[in-house]
């Protein structure tokens, strides 16, 4: 089998004026991404996402990838991942190289499935797994006045008894939010909180000391991603586990995080972190240093459907069956049309649980007219 065609095709939505959200950084209105579209000689289709914006990823497929994907056997992609290490020579490291071949690889991975007609998640190892705990990604800044509990009651609503909140804005407003997620979702529900790299570490220190009492599962970038001292100085100082992995690209950059247990939960993103190929080495090699894997899914509904069948994988390895720690997925809550949309049928996190797709490759039909009515020139 070859794979004959390699299409990327951008995909773009922004929210009304006055509706932007965000995180204690700041709000953004627009999202980008990319999806990449494989097909072979034996009339398989291969669909991954690229989370990057579409003119990137197109240049950078057409320059550093396209000549070698086109005739490639999908079954032998990880020589196509080793590769984007060493021709060329010291690109293997960028984000936006991991991003394309994040599309690239996932595609491979998904007419792989196809052509052995078994779930991506079967392939990567992992034992028959029904179904995920999803966990809504809510509680962002907006730039319209919400009332704050708006937001987590509706996940809650909906069934999630697990939640991610935004926080990083300073101590007293971190608290407040951090009290008002854990009465909405009750003294069971798991719930994390995300710093979005916007603290120097002392004020990271500060907050998470402040919320210690609200039992809260992990704290996410608590200080920028490029600032290793900063992670390994909060990491001595607080009892909370930390979080990251969003921000890093390639099995180097996710080795620094594992090693000496920089972070207790590393978040590889598939359209992001090199695919599934690298990312189930990213998951041994955590393993290794009894570092927890959830994926980071910010994505469309591609790239959704990756990190689910990524998280299908994962062990659950040193755990015994009575360690109350499952697998929890990200499954954002805010407004995007481009998770939403894009499927026959789409992926559905409410009811608490989120059914993994039992059909070969990633599980997934993509909605043709949604996905021209989302098409962007860039
Ligand atoms: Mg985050």
């Amino acid at each position: 089998m070859e794979i004959t065609t390699i299409e990327t095709i951008p995909l773009r939505h922004s929210l009304p004026e006055g509706r932007s959200l965000g995180d204690a950084r700041g709000f953004g209105r627009t999202r980008k991404t990319t999806l990449v579209r494989l097909e072979t000689d034996t009339g398989l289709e291969g669909w991954g996402e690229a989370f990057a914006p579409g003119r990137i990823v197109e240049a950078t497929v057409e320059e550093l990838f396209a000549d070698d994907v086109v005739g490639l056997d999908p079954f032998a992609v990880q020589s196509l991942v080793d590769r984007s290490y060493t021709d060329p020579y010291h690109f293997g490291g960028d984000v936006f190289v991991q991003s394309a071949l994040s599309g690239i690889d996932v595609a491979c991975w998904d007419i792989v499935g196809k052509a052995v007609e078994r779930p991506v998640y079967r392939l990567l190892g992992g034992t028959e797994c029904e179904s995920l705990v999803p966990y809504a990604s809510t509680m962002y800044f907006t730039e319209e006045e919400r009332p704050l509990e708006e937001p987590i009651r509706e996940a809650v609503e909906e069934g999630f008894t697990a939640a991610k909140i935004k926080i990083g804005a300073g101590r007293d407003d971190d608290v407040e939010r951090v009290r008002v997620a854990r009465e909405i979702l009750g003294d069971e529900g798991r719930l994390m909180v995300d710093m979005n790299g916007n603290y120097r570490p002392h004020q990271a220190i500060e907050t998470a000391n402040a919320i210690a009492d609200y039992d809260v599962a992990w704290i996410e970038e608590p200080v920028p991603p490029e600032n290793a001292s900063g992670y390994r100085e909060v990491k001595r100082r607080i009892d909370t586990p930390i979080a990251a992995g969003e921000a890093h690209y390639g099995r180097f950059a996710f080795k620094e995080l594992v090693d000496d247990r920089t972070v207790d939960v590393v978040q590889p993103n598939l359209g992001r972190c090199g695919g599934f190929s690298e990312a189930r080495l990213i998951a041994d090699m955590a393993s290794t240093e009894n570092v927890a894997v959830r994926p980071h899914v910010w994505n469309s509904a591609v790239g959704t459907a990756a990190a689910v069948q990524f998280a299908a994988s994962v062990s659950d390895y040193p755990h015994s069956r009575n360690v109350p720690e499952p697998m929890v997925l990200e499954f954002d809550r805010s407004e995007n049309p481009l998770r939403d949309d894009l499927l026959e049928t789409p992926l559905d996190p409410t009811g608490g649980r989120l059914e993994v797709p039992q059909e070969p490759g990633l599980g997934i039909s993509i909605d043709e007219q949604a996905l021209e009515r989302y098409r962007s020139e860039a």
